[in-house]
């Protein structure tokens, strides 16, 4: 395993983190049951190969995960690092206190390394979260105590708002979107290092997805590379900025695989860099041909948020990652940083077709659009 120095920290952390939100799971009854000991095992077994950061949150796993992590960790606890989360409900720094005690009973510990303002934009950061009696004066009197070591926060924002967060000089270290196909938050990554910032990447291949066999990326570096979620995971930390990246595992497989692959010290070399970045471009020019992007069809008297279900539809043509897309689909709407409407709310009025400087059968691709990512 590969370690480095987390921001100012003084911690060396894995190259690879724990996530703890896809562990185990079967259906009984018709309800999903979290097999804790098959959990349990698998933590353990990242452990043993030299992962040292174990991150979960309140909700995963409808609220278990926090516990199936604390059971897992105690014969180690003080050689790993901790991180978990705290959802920002509202400004008031007493509710964020008791989440932050909840956390802790349920996590069966004394203090949690790194406690994240959980999700946060800079309009949360500003409104509810850095205010007189608020989550952050809580955080800090938390961190007198000794219940958490480390303030982090989680990042669902665009991206030019990252670099004011991280201005405020109230933050350890961040936790943010950043992969092969989403490198919006490339720069406000460079920025927190220099700022002295450890650095967690969520998401290093696609929530998982990138991880499912897709030939298009696989063959960006042919033969040197065993599976697309290597690409993609190497993709990642290769990145001098970034110190952690999180994957969220499920498998024995997937933990020896990503553990191998976090073991290889040798990083991307510039040609193999390069090599990745003309692919994607030509990919980019490929997704192009159906869908730049440029907002200029908006807005959909309906909400269609057309720009962001071709873009999905595009990981599904160009890419060749379909279930990653099907899933980012079925988000739609659904979370703060995925607004408007499927594909399927459109009522063909045709407004939008006037405007799209591509000339595109908008309303057909969009019929196509959900014939595709809404099949389960
Ligand atoms: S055709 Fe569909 S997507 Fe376009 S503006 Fe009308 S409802 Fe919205
Ligand atoms: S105007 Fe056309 S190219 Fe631009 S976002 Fe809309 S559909 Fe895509």
């Amino acid at each position: 395993m590969q370690y480095s120095e987390f921001g100012k920290t003084g911690i060396q952390l894995s190259a690879l983190g724990f996530g703890a939100m896809r562990l185990p799971s079967f259906e009984k009854d018709g309800k999903t049951v979290f097999d804790h000991e098959a959990g349990i095992k698998l933590l353990r077994r990242g452990y043993e190969l030299g992962i040292n950061y174990f991150d979960t949150a309140p909700y995963y796993l409808d609220g278990e995960s926090e516990i199936i992590v604390g059971k897992a960790i105690k014969p180690f606890r003080d050689k790993i690092y901790l991180s978990t989360k705290n959802p920002i409900e509202n400004a008031s720094g007493a509710d964020w206190r008791q989440r932050l005690e909840k956390s802790l009973e349920k996590l069966d510990t004394d203090y949690i390394d790194f406690y994240h303002m959980w999700g946060i934009s800079l309009e949360a950061y500003v409104n509810s979260i850095d205010v007189p009696d608020g989550p952050m004066e809580a955080a800090k009197q938390a961190k007198k105590e000794g219940l958490i070591r480390h303030i982090s926060f989680s990042f669902h924002d665009d991206a030019k708002n990252l670099k004011t967060i991280i201005d405020s000089g109230n933050f350890d270290s961040m936790l943010v979107q950043y992969n092969l196909l989403d490198r919006s938050n490339e720069e406000g990554i460079a920025y927190a290092k220099e700022k002295g910032l450890g650095v967690v990447i969520m998401g290093p291949i696609g929530g998982g997805r990138l991880g499912h066999p897709s030939e298009t990326i696989k063959n960006m570096l042919p033969g040197k590379i065993n599976s697309s979620a290597e690409i993609a995971l190497r993709f990642v930390m290769t990145n001098p900025a970034v110190n952690v990246a999180l994957s969220g595992m499920g498998t024995m497989e997937m933990v020896e695989e990503n553990a191998r692959v976090a073991s290889n010290s040798t990083p991307l070399s510039k040609d193999e860099l390069l090599q990745i970045e003309s692919s994607m471009e030509e990919n980019q020019k490929m997704g192009d041909l159906y869908c730049t992007g440029c907002n200029y069809c908006m807005p959909c008297p309906q909400e269609v948020n057309i720009p962001l279900n071709f873009k999905l539809m595009n990981y599904h043509r160009v890419y060749g990652i379909t279930d990653y897309a099907k899933s980012e689909y079925a988000s739609i709407g659904k979370v703060d940083w995925m607004k408007g409407k499927q594909a399927s709310a459109c009522i063909e009025c045709g407004i939008c077709e006037d405007k799209c400087p591509q000339h595109l059968e908008i309303i057909k691709q969009l019929k196509e659009t959900a014939a595709v990512l809404e099949k389960v």
